[in-house]
């Protein structure tokens, strides 16, 4: 390919608005644009590594035998409210109207559409477990797009579901799925690591993330220096910080929480949450209920405060997340619908107990969670009833003062050199990292939602158990230039590098050289090389060197008229710059 015919306008400053290296370096060398915020036009050369990736991504889900399909971006309204999803997405789903009023959204992800489309085809326990995917462009209103292709609103994604009879099957799946990511993150040739994660808002009994390492990674990792032990700071086992004891229990008993005061006051709680929790995860996908307790006040008098629950988009706290920070053994997530005091479904536990005395306010850092817990139940920590410390204060209610007699546990995240607790005997160590890929175990979450069932061998109707699976095409791409660059541009992996060799001709006015460098183009292209072949004239080698560097090609051959009359040609390795003199006839054999 002849580099005047292709579409690369490299730009010598750093673009203004770029935050990370990735983006930086694929808006220097001409590979994305940027159109609107979180949406960016995917050059020429970008497509290459894109489609690249795409394509060590499909090999390898083809050897599981995953079947391709295509779903639509747009997505009915009805769908979504089937899963019950329409209402909890948030702002993140860009929803549409069509000539008709009829709702609509943009897919940023497709677990209705695909159960829909299964349980409208598959009905026999003889046609599962059925592994389906796509790579297809999913659009998500990022609150806060930014760096680049990493958090784009519109990008690419790559994502599979699995159906299968049973919850066996579909660990069996999830393994499965587990190994091919392994693989396609291998072939790449990037450093990367699963690890366990949180289910975040799409719920799921378990989950690991995989991560290219880099230090612009958004996500911190805490990996175990003795054992296997590898997961995302969001999870991590929380080390138990003492008790900082405020004097004798007060005592509060199920009379003091008002039964049927949770009040789903939803367009308020948007409105607070849009405006005071710009960026928490935690809160992007929330509802929040108020609860209203009572508490003992000064004299016979009893305050009333209003004690925010937020609870996760798909109606339920992370029991893991909680039960992590809260280190109770016997905490039991709530059962789907199961209700909380009888007024709002899916929080995590039963009121206080009548006669109740003994308090303790476990203070979760990162998400200010705050959590009473009843200490009388001989050891356990029992969690009884949780609430956001912002939205506490926001309704002057402040838990410390407030609760005068309950005993403050400060719980904290676990850190680099904290004892592992899987091992006990190693300590962590930090990293930062990038998540590229994501598997799920979803259970029957969204089959029991949505009826997709099978018939088993006695003709019963069972839910099918559900596993889903992304990758982040776009993103991928650019993690592996964040882990793969130089001061002076990128170096890319060989697997998707746009070009894998860039063929400089240094004198494009000499025909002699023009010559030998046409012929080098034809006989690398003949032994399976992608060539790009920089014929532009009016440039000073030097100039050509710049952007060869920033272009990042693994393999550079350079023919201009001084080496011809030595009868060489020169032959550089993007990555070590290792330079060699090589025979024009020669070339092919010394790059095989
Ligand atoms: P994040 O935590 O970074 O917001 P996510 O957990 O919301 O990602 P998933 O729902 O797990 O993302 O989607 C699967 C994959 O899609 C992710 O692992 C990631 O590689 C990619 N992805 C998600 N959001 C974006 C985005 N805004 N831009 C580019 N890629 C994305
Ligand atoms: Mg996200
Ligand atoms: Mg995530
Ligand atoms: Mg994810």
């Amino acid at each position: 390919m002849k580099q005047t015919k292709m579409l690369i306008q490299t730009l010598r400053e750093v673009p203004r608005d770029a935050d990370v290296v990735s983006q930086q370096l694929m808006m220097r060398a001409g590979m994305i644009q940027k159109l609107a915020a979180g949406i960016y036009d995917y050059l020429p050369l970008a497509l290459r590594s894109i489609r690249k990736f795409e394509q060590i991504v499909r090999e390898e889900l083809a050897k599981d035998g995953c079947q391709e399909l295509l779903m639509p971006t747009v997505q009915p309204a009805e769908l979504w409210q089937e899963s019950t999803r329409w209402s909890f997405y948030g702002k993140e789903l860009l929803r549409l109207k069509d000539r008709k009023d009829a709702e609509f959204c943009l897919g940023p992800t497709h677990e209705e559409v695909i159960t829909d489309i299964v349980r409208k085809n598959v009905r026999s326990y003889k046609q599962l477990p059925m592994n389906l995917f796509q790579v297809q462009t999913k659009f998500r209103d990022e609150i806060r797009p930014r760096f680049g292709l990493m958090r784009g609103r519109e990008f690419i994604m790559k994502d599979g579901y699995s159906f299968h009879v049973d919850d066996a099957d579909a660990d069996k799946g999830y393994w499965e799925m587990f190994n091919a990511y392994k693989r396609i993150f291998s072939r790449l040739g990037v450093k990367f690591r699963p690890v366990e994660a949180d289910s975040g808002a799409i719920g799921g009994s378990f989950t690991h993330e995989f991560h290219v390492l880099a230090g612009s990674g958004e996500d911190g990792i805490l990996s175990c220096d003795s054992c296997e032990y590898t997961s995302n700071v969001e999870k991590t086992e929380a080390p138990r910080i003492p008790a900082v004891d405020h004097g004798p229990a007060q005592g509060l008993s199920r009379s003091h929480f008002r039964t049927p005061g949770i009040t789903a006051m939803e367009e308020q709680a948007k409105a607070f949450k849009d405006d005071a929790h710009d960026g928490l995860p935690l809160h992007q996908t929330s509802k929040v209920y108020w609860l209203t307790a009572e508490f003992p006040g000064e004299g016979d008098a009893t305050r009333q405060v209003a004690v925010a629950c937020v609870l996760r988009g798909d109606h339920e706290l992370n029991p893991v997340k909680v039960k992590n920070y809260l280190g109770a053994a016997d905490l039991q997530p709530m059962a789907d619908g199961e209700d909380f005091c009888g007024a709002a479904p899916g929080f995590l536990g039963p009121l206080p107990q009548e006669g109740t005395r003994h308090w303790a306010l476990h203070q979760a850092p990162k998400d200010a969670l705050v959590y009473l817990v009843d200490r009388s139940l001989e050891g356990a920590v029992n969690l009884t009833c949780g609430a956001n410390v912002t939205e506490c204060h926001h309704f002057g209610f402040d838990p410390k003062r407030d609760l005068p007699g309950a005993v403050f546990l400060d719980l904290r995240m676990a850190q680099e050199g904290d004892l592992c607790p899987r091992c006990g005997k190693g300590h962590f160590q930090a990293f930062r990292g990038i998540e590229v890929g994501q598997v799920f175990k979803l259970g029957t979450k969204y089959s029991r939602k949505m009826n997709c069932v099978y018939v088993d061998e006695h003709g019963k109707e069972n839910p099918m158990v559900m596993g889903c699976y992304g990758i982040g095409i776009t993103r991928t791409v650019a993690a592996a230039i964040e882990q793969n660059y130089d001061a002076d541009g990128i170096v890319w992996p060989w697997p998707i590098a746009p070009y894998q060799v860039h063929l400089l001709d240094l004198d494009p006015g000499n025909g002699e050289v023009r010559g030998v460098a046409d012929g080098l183009e034809r006989d690398l292209e003949a032994a399976g090389f992608e060539v790009l072949h920089d014929d532009r004239e009016g440039l000073s080698p030097g100039a050509k060197f710049k952007d060869a560097d920033l272009l990042g090609f693994p393999l550079r051959v350079m023919v201009g008229s001084k080496g011809l009359k030595d009868g060489v040609v020169e032959l550089k390795d993007r990555r070590t710059k290792e330079l060699r003199k090589v025979q024009p006839a020669a070339l092919v054999a010394e790059v095989m």
